[in-house]
């Protein structure tokens, strides 16, 4: 028997098989599928680490509410775990965010705070800001951008993990950029296991639709977790091209996946392509975020409707 919040973690990790057929046998690619957290994204692993090293430092306790900005999946994971563990959850998100997404953090009991939608994600960031400001001794606020534990969780869970599972054998471990968490922290920690293994970067070309804060790092506020020691290279992606791979892994693959896992994809086969031509062999990670569920009704799955395989094939 578990209680829900045992199940954060311990993704499975799966061979992509057939986008992956043009490739030599010993090139392969794996996707370690972070839509089996309970909350049904990757963020399930920093939420559970801020909040566990909030109660440890006596800065989380049963009379506060956590307070975030966000209803990305960071939001979701805070809302699933907060009532869990009985913590009040307040998320201050643009009001334009889909309908969803707010179904979501409310199903799980959190109180929904609206910011402008003309002023996008940093009017959100500025208000949590505010309202925290206003009263600090009320709130707990996670600060994934710059708190320790965000990496933390990846460097104690998903990078252990990927290890475990590929019995220490892979070459190269790529992953998309938000807060840069899972970058960091899983490439930190492979690092120490193997200076060897290559740990990449991916980024989209523009940010994507409905996913927080996944954008060029450099562009944009820096994150204090932010550590370009640890990688070793950055890949630039179209963004149509991650979203055609994103549709390409349902309708092939059989997997349905938010687009910052076509974003991976995308790097990942780029790598092994290029191992093809040096004709060397390669195991390659890529973190595949979420599930496509929350992306059903936006640009990334457009055009999907009318879709048939035609007859007498
Ligand atoms: N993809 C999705 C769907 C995400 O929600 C996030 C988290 N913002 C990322 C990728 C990037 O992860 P990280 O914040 O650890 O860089």
């Amino acid at each position: 028997m578990a209680a829900i919040l045992d199940l954060i973690g311990n993704t499975p990790l799966v061979q992509i098989q057939r986008m992956t057929r043009h490739l030599p046998e010993n090139i392969r690619i794996y996707a370690k599928l972070e839509r089996f957290n309970p909350g049904g994204s990757v963020k399930d692993r920093p939420a559970m680490w801020m909040i566990r090293d909030g109660i440890e430092k006596g800065l989380l306790t049963k009379d506060k509410i956590i307070l975030d900005s966000t209803s990305g999946n960071t939001g979701i994971a805070l809302a699933m775990i907060g009532a869990a563990l009985g913590f009040r959850v307040r998320l201050v998100i643009p009001g334009n965010v889909s309908d969803e997404r707010k179904r979501i953090c409310r199903a799980f009991g959190a109180d929904l705070i609206f910011s402008d939608p003309l002023e996008g994600s940093d009017g959100a960031i500025l208000d949590a800001r505010r309202i925290y400001d206003e009263c600090p001794e009320k709130y707990f606020k996670p600060d994934q951008y710059n708190n320790p534990a965000n990496p933390r969780a990846h460097e104690e869970s998903t990078g252990p993990e990927i290890w475990r599972d590929t019995a220490g054998e892979l070459t190269h471990f790529i992953a998309s950029m938000g807060t840069s968490g899972t970058l960091v922290g899983t490439g930190r920690y492979l690092k120490r296991m193997n200076q060897a293994i290559q740990i990449i970067a991916a980024e989209p070309d523009s940010p994507f639709h409905g996913i927080e804060g996944l954008k060029h790092i450099e562009s944009s506020i820096v994150p204090g977790i932010y550590d370009p020691a640890v990688y070793d290279e950055k890949v630039g992606v179209d963004t149509d091209l991650a979203y055609e791979l994103t549709q390409r892994l349902a309708s092939e693959e059989g997997i349905l996946s938010g687009q910052s896992c076509g974003c991976a994809l995308a790097v990942a086969l780029k790598v092994a392509e290029r191992l093809a031509q040096e004709g060397k062999p390669g195991n390659i990670v890529a973190i595949f975020p979420d599930g496509g569920e929350k992306y059903l009704s936006t640009p990334v799955f457009a055009g999907r409707d009318h879709v048939s395989f035609g007859e007498g094939i």
